[in-house]
């Protein structure tokens, strides 16, 4: 079936209208993207008309389906922002009721340090990477958010065994979710289940700076951000949007994960953000019966990568069956079996991560 074009997809939207004018013409559709079939795009409104135009949203996205060739529209509402002051391009905050904040406000004032946890692609081990060192520094002592910018596959709730929809605070500001002492956003918390996840560009960064800028994090000494895997343009954009004290890449040690890992390094030294070292995850594998060791993936490749690229190896992670149920389970190694090897060792490399964090914030 023939792609559908751009063409085809404005003539479908003037037909549908917002306070009488059809929306085309009002120039609300932004940032338009097609993919075999699968049309995203955004519709630019003012912040305080958002939550009252659900019905708006449904019509674009009902226009657009009806037309030939396409599989699945994805609509966001958007709010238009002011150009920020240091001439970047303007921003659209997604339009959930939140209050239209200032360009020259920081976006999480009582944050002191925000670490991204990263992976050159999907499935090494991020999140659960992410999840467990949250939890690790909060253990020593510290208090820690952890923001689940995970786009592809917003796992953070599950691990961290909670659900449903945030809630305000009696202001414009969500209230971030507890989990075992450390609070949590994620992106799964803004988007339905069903909701086609393949946004881009600036869709992507309108739920990230709500995320950011319209929950209620309070101060906090380190924030963890699980970035969406992979050295896109998305992830480029994110970590260049999230105000990121420093970074840590999480490979296995196959020298085709590897190969990905070097270019998460070469993404962040793109958008000047200090990676903090390398995690090796899946390093060894235990075996439950016998507690042997074997190494699957060979081993070490995360560590010679590392000094290769001048940068530190922050520690190795086995794969264990117990690591994958605790966290698939909604209760992570570090706080269901804290006297744990595998807990030990997330810990000492969360105190590796402190150092670095605490020393770039000197
Ligand atoms: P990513 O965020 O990189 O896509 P996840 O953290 O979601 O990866 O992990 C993918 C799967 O691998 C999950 O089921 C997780 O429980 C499991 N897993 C991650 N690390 C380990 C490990 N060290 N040992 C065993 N299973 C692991």
């Amino acid at each position: 079936m023939a792609q559908v074009t751009e063409q085809q997809i404005f003539e479908a939207l003037k037909t549908v209208r917002d306070e009488g004018k059809d929306i085309v013409s009002q120039d609300m559709v932004a940032d338009l993207w097609i993919e075999e079939g699968h049309v995203f795009f955004a519709l630019r409104v003012e912040a305080e008309r958002g939550p009252h135009l659900e019905p708006l949203r449904q019509q674009a996205e009902e226009a657009v389906l009806e037309l030939p060739g396409v599989k699945e529209a994805s609509v966001i509402l958007t709010a238009e922002r002011q150009a920020s002051p240091d001439g970047g391009a303007p921003g659209p905050a997604a339009a959930h009721g939140a209050a239209e904040p200032s360009a020259d406000q920081p976006l999480m004032p009582g944050v002191r340090s925000i670490v991204a946890v990263a992976s050159g692609k999907g499935g090494v081990g991020k999140s659960t990477t992410a999840v467990n060192l949250a939890l690790a520094l909060a253990a020593a002592g510290h208090s820690v958010g952890l923001l689940d910018a995970d786009i592809y596959g917003p796992s953070i709730p599950r691990m961290l065994g909670i659900g449903g929809h945030p809630t305000t605070d009696g202001g414009s500001k969500m209230k971030p979710l507890l989990s075992y002492g450390i609070k949590c956003m994620s992106i799964g918390f803004l988007i339905e289940e069903n909701t086609p996840l393949i946004w881009r560009g600036p869709m992507v960064m309108g739920a990230l700076e709500q995320m950011m800028r319209d929950v209620a994090w309070g101060d906090l000494e380190i924030m963890v951000v699980d970035l969406p895997p992979g050295t896109g343009d998305a992830q480029l954009t994110m970590a260049q949007r999230v105000p990121l004290s420093g970074a840590v890449i999480v490979s296995t040690p196959q020298d085709i994960a590897l190969a990905d890992a070097r270019r998460g390094l070469a993404m962040f030294e793109k958008v000047d953000v200090e990676v903090y070292g390398i995690v090796e995850n899946m390093s060894y594998f235990l075996c439950p019966h016998c507690n042997g060791r074997s190494e699957i993936f060979s081993h070490g490749g995360a560590r010679q990568e590392a000094q290769r690229m001048g940068t530190e190896f922050l520690g190795e992670i086995p794969l264990d069956i117990a690591i994958r149920e605790a966290g698939d389970g909604g209760h992570p190694i570090v706080v269901s079996d804290p006297e744990s090897d595998h807990a030990k060792a997330y810990r000492a490399i969360a105190e590796a991560i402190w150092e670095k964090a605490a020393k770039a914030g000197a």
